[in-house]
């Protein structure tokens, strides 16, 4: 069904991650003009895995058609063992504990996403929101390139940094919460001849996780360490792997050679490993959608489902209500917020368990690994959590 919106029709998008691109889809369908703005100069698709869980998630693939798709690029990755210094397997996490129903790369995710959209949506690459100023006839933005316009409405999905959460809501210090990590992504070839698994490498304040991906033919590395909130351009490489390098400096097993690779990675991607705290996404004819209103953080291993199924309820709130933004702004917290809250509280207390943070913790840790390998109910505990917060939400039979 198309619906004719009484009020909105034109709707800047800022980001095209997954949030950006899954709205973009659905305003289509329904009839709206989506135009996405986004800052690098193509689709970032760099990343670990996503997992989708539970029947909410598989339910909004599903109406997307895009269920067959994602199935077809599971990683397929199987355990992850830990490791120590010297290499030798400890410990196993079985695949199951780790992934969601369906696993895929975030990349691959963001391309699927794209390339869905792209036909018949505005992709402007290469340029940023600058300013927004709303009123009566709509939001009237001017871009860091493009020429000025104005909109019916604008949708902050452009992540944790959010310019459109900072232009209308303020600077990101009042929403941010530090979890007291970093994580660094990058793209290696598979130099472990890893076999569909990942082995994991802890040290005090610092973790090395390298995963074989795409059938083998390469591997993804993805370094947490602990840290302050630290200050860094966030368009220069060069100074985001020397923040990296620094970090894992003088680390055990394979991670000078990690480092090593990092030098020449394509695909950077280091962010703190945060949370955002809002207690509204919405003002005036603005909005915020997945990271950039909520971000969960990757601990939660809840991001990218929860950024598709906001995109679809955001997308079926404002089919409802004809475009009016009044209505569906409102309807749109209100379904999500209980959802939001259990998809983050998911993060709780987790970093100092993944990252030990003093040798007690470790201790604390290692203990607790020997115990779940004669209590397997118990490691299955948080998978099972992790399912039953993404299923809790009666997703609304909106217009198909
Ligand atoms: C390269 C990359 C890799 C990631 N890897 C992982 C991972 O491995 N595991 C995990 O759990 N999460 C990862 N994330 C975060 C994860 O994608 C999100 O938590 C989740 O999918 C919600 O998506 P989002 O679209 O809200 O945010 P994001 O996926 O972060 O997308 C935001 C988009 O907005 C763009 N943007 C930022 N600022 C501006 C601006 N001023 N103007 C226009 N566009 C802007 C960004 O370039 C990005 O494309 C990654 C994010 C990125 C960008």
């Amino acid at each position: 069904m198309t619906v004719t919106p009484r009020t909105a029709r034109t709707i800047l998008i800022s980001g095209a991650g997954i949030a950006g691109p899954a709205l973009a889809y659905w305003l289509r369908r329904y009839g709206f003009t989506p135009t996405v703005v986004e800052r690098a100069p193509s689709i970032r698709d760099g990343g670990y895995a996503v997992d989708f869980r539970g029947p909410v998630h598989l339910a909004t693939l599903e109406r997307m058609a895009l269920l067959d798709v994602v199935e077809g690029l599971r990683t397929g990755t199987g355990d992850l063992w830990y490791v120590d210094a010297r290499g030798r397997r400890l410990f196993r996490m079985p695949a199951e504990q780790t992934g969601g129903d369906i696993e895929v790369l975030r990349g691959d995710l963001a391309r699927v996403l794209f390339e869905r959209t792209r036909d018949g949506t505005e992709y402007l690459f290469g340029d940023s929101i600058a300013s927004i100023t709303d009123d009566a006839d709509g939001a009237h933005v001017t871009f860091e390139r493009s020429a000025p316009r104005t909109f019916d409405l604008v949708i902050g999905a452009d992540g944790l940094h959010s310019r459109v959460r900072a232009l209308t809501f303020g600077p990101e210090q009042g929403y941010l919460k530090h979890l007291g990590l970093y994580c660094a992504i990058f793209t290696t070839p598979n130099i472990l001849d890893l076999d569909h698994t990942g082995l994991i490498y802890g040290e005090l304040n610092r973790l090395a996780v390298v995963h074989s991906a795409r059938g083998n033919t390469e591997a993804k590395v993805m370094l947490y360490f602990a840290s302050p909130p630290l200050t860094y351009d966030r368009d220069n490489l060069d100074e985001q792997r020397a923040v990296v390098d620094r970090a894992f400096a003088g680390g055990g097993w394979q991670t000078p050679r990690l480092l090593e690779l990092l030098a020449t990675a394509p695909d950077l991607y280091l962010d703190s490993v945060s949370q955002v705290r809002m207690d509204t996404w919405t003002r005036g004819r603005v909005a915020l959608l997945g990271d950039a209103g909520y971000g969960a953080s990757p601990l939660s291993g809840m991001g990218s489902g929860l950024a598709m199924v906001a995109a679809h309820v955001l997308a079926g709130e404002l089919a409802m209500a004809q475009g009016d933004h009044r209505i569906a702004f409102e309807r749109y917290e209100s379904t999500l917020r209980a959802y939001v809250h259990g998809c983050q509280k998911l993060a709780d207390g987790i970093a100092p368990f993944m990252v030990p943070n003093s040798r007690t913790a470790a201790r604390l840790v290692r203990l607790n690994q020997r115990m779940l390998r004669f209590l397997p109910f118990l490691a299955d505990m948080p998978a099972k959590m992790a399912r039953r917060t993404a299923s809790a939400l009666t997703l609304p039979a909106y217009p198909d």
